[in-house]
């Protein structure tokens, strides 16, 4: 049986989910690692970690990548479009959060259509750029389960695209197909996990994006 748990340390970081599955990965990688490492602690020693898959490379979800890989020995997986940004305080955001990016390169790229096996479950890669031109949202068929980085929140909410190299338009056809999925659960980047009528919120951030961008 698969679990996922919100590990994540401060309130202004982006999720950070770690999946126990046969093989134990974390989902982004938040700013602020202590906190998160102390978290992971809970559940499992952190060097059984194999991979850190970044949804996308802004820092409220990348900063904290240098310490987790020192700390866990993991990959660092990431959209072949997003791995030239990490280290960039632009094109990570990282000069809004008054902080450097950490210099770190990809262990590993993922592109649209790669599956990743970790034993009961196999993540699905879905190139879902608009919020960042290499953002991707992970989707486990079987589980009905969808990981949406910042492409989508929770209650029709969806992810800005005034920051670096965002684009309005990618970000509808983006969230379109993520309409088509069956989705169950949904572990976005931020605010809440939650589940049941996950399909009718993400058809409301449909409405709103076509509504506002
Ligand atoms: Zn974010
Ligand atoms: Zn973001």
């Amino acid at each position: 049986m698969v679990e996922v748990h919100k590990v994540s340390g401060s309130p202004f970081d982006g999720n950070v989910y770690l999946i126990l599955d046969e093989v134990p990965v974390l989902i982004d990688a938040g700013m602020d690692p202590e906190p998160t490492l102390r978290k992971i602690k809970k559940y499992i020693d952190p060097t059984k970690i194999e991979m850190i898959i970044l949804t996308h490379s802004h820092h409220d979800h990348s900063g904290g990548v240098v310490r987790l890989k020192e700390a866990t020995g993991a990959k660092v997986m990431i959209h072949e479009e997003e791995a030239g940004f990490l280290g960039d305080d632009m094109a990570t955001v990282a000069y809004l959060f008054g902080r450097p990016a950490p210099e770190i390169e990809a262990d590993g790229l993922l592109n649209e259509g790669d599956k990743i096996d970790l034993g009961e479950w196999r993540l699905e890669v879905m190139h879902t750029p608009g919020h960042s031109p290499g953002g991707i949202c992970l989707y486990e068929p079987r589980a009905k389960v969808l990981f949406s980085g910042d492409t989508v929140f929770p209650q029709g909410n969806i992810g800005r695209t005034d920051l670096y190299a965002g684009c309005d338009a990618d970000l509808i056809s983006s969230i379109e197909r993520l309409t088509k999925l069956d989705v169950e659960v949904l572990y976005p980047g931020h605010m809440e996990i939650v589940s049941g009528d996950v399909g009718r919120q993400i058809q409301a951030s449909l409405r709103f994006a076509r509504s506002v961008l």
